[in-house]
């Protein structure tokens, strides 16, 4: 349920409102737009709805249901968009940011290399597993801690953001501490302890869509990490399962203005999870910002062919270098700074 304020009322009215909904033993959520101010009630009770007289209140304009089984991801909740500042950078609002970087945390050397180069692309944020999902226990699963420090030593020498992923609740507090942006990837998106863990810290969260997941019950994963008062969620579609084989997922590109209709939410597309091919990277990275997203995650190697993970998809230096002077175009379409 949320109480529209009318616009223009005056914040002794306003507070008289709140003050008579947190009588009632309501949780708000309280949104001050431009336009007007809403406050939502968070998990009230049929029978603490139907007591509720807070019509006759000065100053409200109305109230409405909320139907949908997210509340504080939702629009209705939060009418303008959330932008996600991160030091210098913002997530969001009109600049367009891309995170790229190797699949794996492989070694120092390609970490501080990589890094180099995607910011002379025009990169702001690095990305690298150091904790990998991999479907055989017998792959390569990731550096660790030691893969974190090479990431942060690889932020320290060039300024770039960081972004990895953490797959295990006992390791939330480690990755948090070393990244900017903390990932839940696909294979975890219903993984509720997790959810739970990074709903506790104060760094903006990355969610993957899962790999079989509906759109609800993506932003119903995110609504777990806002509920534990984080409010810095930042979603990423990265293609989902179909009778399609040709490429590794397809891409659900509808999802980026569903999202954005449904949610307040920044959304960025990660292209080459999506496809598994890197010459479809591009196209589907021109498509994803004429969606609307906010942003890109592309998977960039120095010698894709010997990658540890991911190589297929995988984009060479020179040839990142070009595809972020193509999205130049597409970003100044669109009104966005890339
Ligand atoms: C990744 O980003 O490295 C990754 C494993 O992606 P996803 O969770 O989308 O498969
Ligand atoms: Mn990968």
């Amino acid at each position: 349920m949320i109480v529209v304020v009318k616009n223009g009322t005056d914040k002794q009215k306003l507070q008289n409102v709140v003050q008579y909904l947190e009588a009632q033993g309501l949780k708000l959520h309280i949104s001050e737009g431009v336009e007007r101010t809403i406050i939502g009630l968070v998990g009230a009770t049929q029978e603490q709805k139907a007591n509720l007289n807070v019509e006759s209140l000065e100053g409200v304009e109305k109230v409405m249901p909320v139907v949908t089984p997210y509340k504080l991801a939702s629009r209705e909740f939060h009418p303008e968009d959330t932008v996600i500042q991160i030091g210098d950078l913002t997530i969001g609002g009109n600049e367009l940011q891309v995170m790229a970087g190797p699949c794996a945390v492989e070694s120092r050397e390609q970490m501080l290399e990589v890094a180099e180069m995607v910011k002379a692309s025009g990169a702001r944020i690095l990305r690298g597993g150091a904790f990998k999902p991999r479907t055989s226990p017998y792959s390569f699963a990731g550096l660790e801690e030691k893969g974190l420090q090479y990431m942060a030593e690889a932020r320290e020498k060039t300024g770039l953001k960081i972004v990895s992923e953490v797959m295990d609740p006992r390791s939330v507090e480690l990755v948090a501490e070393y990244c900017d942006i903390v990932q839940i990837g696909a294979r975890n998106m219903q993984n509720f302890n997790l959810l739970r863990e990074v709903g506790k810290i104060r760094k903006p969260v990355l969610l993957k869509r899962g790999l079989s997941a509906t759109i609800e019950e993506w932003i119903m994963a995110a609504e777990y990490i806002l509920s534990g008062g984080n409010e810095q969620v930042i979603l990423c579609e990265r293609g989902i399962r179909t009778f399609e084989t040709f490429t590794r997922n397809t891409l659900d590109l509808a999802a980026v203005p569903i999202i954005k209709e449904l949610t307040h939410l920044p959304i960025i597309v990660d292209p080459s999870h999506a496809t598994g091919k890197w010459n479809l990277v591009q196209p589907m990275a021109r498509a994803a910002i004429a969606a609307g997203a906010d942003g890109l995650m592309i998977e960039v190697h120095p010698d894709p062919l010997h990658a540890l993970s991911d190589g297929p998809q995988s984009l060479k230096p020179h040839k990142f270098e070009f595809v972020m002077k193509d999205l130049q175009k597409m970003a100044q379409a669109m009104g966005k700074t890339l």
